[in-house]
């Protein structure tokens, strides 16, 4: 008999019409013969719909993080209850448990809980029982009973850390998609779902946009080897199965996905003198201010001096030029130049690692498309570019095609 842990998103449970489908699949598992523990978001929209009544309330103030907690978890505790009582008016015994019930335990930061501890034995008596246990997501309680949440997408993670507690057959998060794909199919048309992809290159493509797991919740799975499985709520598939083994096959791709990030823009200080220590200077205000650098390029010194470029997520942009600025009369450096239109390309693939050429593969398509790269930056298992914004789409798909028609053919023996 298997454990299996289901979440489902907040679309999957958007209105009491969904609920119901969510209680009839559920059923279904059920009398397969499984055990049975669903976490579930907040309906669609209520999150937010909570966060902008404490913010209304609270005017010119931020809202107190005790108590936005307290008012963001309910959202959560109206979707368990609804399903719960779907369920059992299908004759399938189910219970609902907030996260503080089932012992959930958190540290004490407000809004961004981490898990520390899970008390299972309330979930393994009920499953013993015959009961599919249904638990709040996104939230737990500290040390002190307080109510804690593990910040926005966090059902992913409650999913995931019941599941190892559990130690689960495998964690199912159902959502609006049928898996992760190998690249934005709204993009490139010829995107496909991915049977497989490993949870390094899931973290590549999640940190890079592909928005359809929590980060957290990824890692969360690799530290404790949990399989993970996206799928869609309501259309049957296989969807995407997030494991640890990289297989050796012949047919793997050498690139498993295309990721993309609009979000980025570019600094550069010029005419900076090449001294020990200035690369601290230049950043060390710039992670002061909590401001997350992400590619970083020093040019070779001319002259004594160079030019130092990195990169920072978009909305970070006006503050990070300030601080810039003030750095650059400091250290008597030439200008501070900006750029906010340009895009991240990244392909990502554990496949890389025995395969050489697969940057300058990159850049010849590139090329070919006339497009001009302004910034690198490579790791074992991906190759980032950073272009002008207007190319992206078609940097995009060009690559996906040109890394298709490459992809190993497999061989007889
Ligand atoms: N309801 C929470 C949010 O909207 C948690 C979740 O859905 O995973 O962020
Ligand atoms: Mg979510």
């Amino acid at each position: 008999m298997a454990l299996i842990v289901q979440k489902f998103g907040g679309t999957s449970v958007g209105s009491v019409k969904r609920i119901a489908q969510v209680a009839d699949k559920i059923k279904k598992f059920q009398d397969a013969g499984n055990h049975l523990v669903v976490v579930l978001s907040a309906m669609s929209g209520e999150t937010n719909r909570l966060l902008n009544l404490a913010k209304a309330i609270s005017g010119d103030e931020q809202p107190l993080p005790r108590e936005l907690d307290v008012i963001l978890s309910t959202g959560e505790q109206v979707t368990i209850a609804l399903l719960a009582i779907a369920l059992n008016k299908r004759s399938v015994p189910a219970v609902s448990y907030t996260g503080s019930q089932v012992s959930i335990l958190t540290d004490s930061a407000y809004t961004k809980a981490r898990i520390l501890r899970i008390d299972d034995r309330k979930i393994r008596t009920d499953l013993q029982a015959g009961r599919v246990v249904v638990v709040a997501g996104f939230q737990g309680m500290d040390e002190q009973g307080n109510i804690t949440t593990l910040g926005r997408g966090g059902s992913d993670t409650t999913g995931v850390a019941l599941a190892a507690a559990l130690k689960a057959d495998e964690c199912q998060i159902y959502t609006d998609v049928d898996g992760v794909y190998t690249t934005d199919p709204r993009v490139v048309s010829a995107a496909q779902r991915m049977d497989k992809i490993t949870f390094e290159e899931m973290l590549e493509m999640a940190s890079l946009g592909s928005k359809v797991l929590q980060i957290r919740a990824v890692e969360f799975a690799g530290k404790y080897s949990v399989p993970l499985r996206v799928l869609h709520s309501f259309k049957e598939g296989p969807g995407t199965l997030i494991t640890i083994d990289e297989e050796e096959s012949m047919e793997q791709p050498i690139i498993s996905g295309i990721a993309f990030n609009r979000d980025e823009a570019k600094l550069t200080i010029r005419g900076v003198p090449d001294t020990p220590g200035v690369a601290f200077k230049i950043l060390g205000p710039i992670s002061g201010a909590n401001i997350e650098v992400d590619m970083i390029v020093q040019n070779v010194s001319h002259d004594n001096t160079t030019d130092f470029t990195f990169t920072i997520h978009r909305n970070e942009y006006d503050a990070a030029e300030l601080i810039l600025q003030n750095t650059a009369s400091k250290i008597s450096a030439r200008e501070v130049i900006g750029d906010i239109k340009i895009a991240k390309v990244s392909i990502v693939g554990v496949g890389m690692r025995s395969h050489a050429g697969v940057a300058s593969r990159m850049f010849e398509v590139l090329a070919k498309e006339g497009i001009n790269i302004q910034m690198i930056s490579t790791s074992e298992i991906k190759v980032s570019v950073v272009i002008e914004e207007k190319y992206l789409e078609l940097a995009v798909r060009t690559l996906h095609t040109a890394f298709k028609q490459d992809a190993p053919v497999q061989q007889c023996e």
